[in-house]
């Protein structure tokens, strides 16, 4: 049976990092909008040269652009045995959007996760993370060196980056955007019936557990 969740919590609860893990276990996609339009502004693309200025600023990109580009990717072969949404939608008009979408293409949400993390964990987790540039590898300053230092764990790889909206200015501006108009969105589901709550504030590997438990 196909399925179809959305992770939700603050930047930098370790969304990623679980749906990730979650798309190695299940097969099913990983649709994180932050990484299509991260693409996009490398590459260059009209929709990455609109969106750049507002992620560097810690704000949302329009709904109409996030929209579109989900609606394309939900058509996608890959996302027929299901799919875990990371980081959309992040507004009402957005889930309404979703709601819709999702109808008119016969697929049906089966649950709706959040991962809390309390705020004053969150700007040390972000400020610290950094990735492989090979393989996109997470690791941390604090909490997850790799072994040998400047060699990737998994790939061997010798380049990292650090995204450019991770430092402590745009942090704080993400993390007002996420209470402000996405927080709404765990009323909007819970009377759905679908949100389900795992604390984030934990190992990894025990928040996987309870992710595969759902
Ligand atoms: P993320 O990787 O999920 O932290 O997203 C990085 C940035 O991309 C956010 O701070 C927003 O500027 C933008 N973004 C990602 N997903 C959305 C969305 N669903 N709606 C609006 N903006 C988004």
């Amino acid at each position: 049976m196909a399925k179809r969740l959305i992770l939700m919590g603050p930047p930098g609860g370790g969304k990623g990092t679980q749906a990730k893990r979650l798309q190695e276990r299940y097969g099913i996609p990983q649709l994180s909008t932050g990484d299509m339009l991260r693409a996009a502004v490398k590459a260059g693309t009209p929709i990455g040269k609109q969106a750049k200025a507002v992620m560097d600023a810690g704000q949302l990109v329009s709904d109409d652009i996030m929209i579109g580009l989900i609606d394309e990717r939900l058509d996608q072969a890959d996302c027929k045995a299901g799919f875990i949404l990371d980081g959309f939608p992040r507004t009402i008009p957005q889930a309404e959007a979703l709601d819709k979408l999702l109808a008119s293409k016969n697929m049906k949400l089966d649950s709706v996760i959040e991962v809390q993390v309390p705020d004053a964990k969150l700007v040390e987790r972000i400020t610290g993370r950094f990735t492989c540039s090979t393989c996109g590898e997470g690791y941390h300053d604090t909490f997850k060196q790799p072994k040998k230092a400047g060699l990737c764990d998994v790939c061997g790889g010798t380049t990292f980056s650090r995204r450019a909206d991770d430092n402590a200015e745009t942090v704080a501006a993400r993390l007002a955007a996420y209470h402000a108009q996405t927080a709404p969105l765990l009323p909007y589901y819970e009377g759905k019936g679908l949100l389900h709550v795992v604390d984030g504030d934990r190992d990894m590997d025990v928040v996987t557990a309870d992710l595969e438990a759902i």
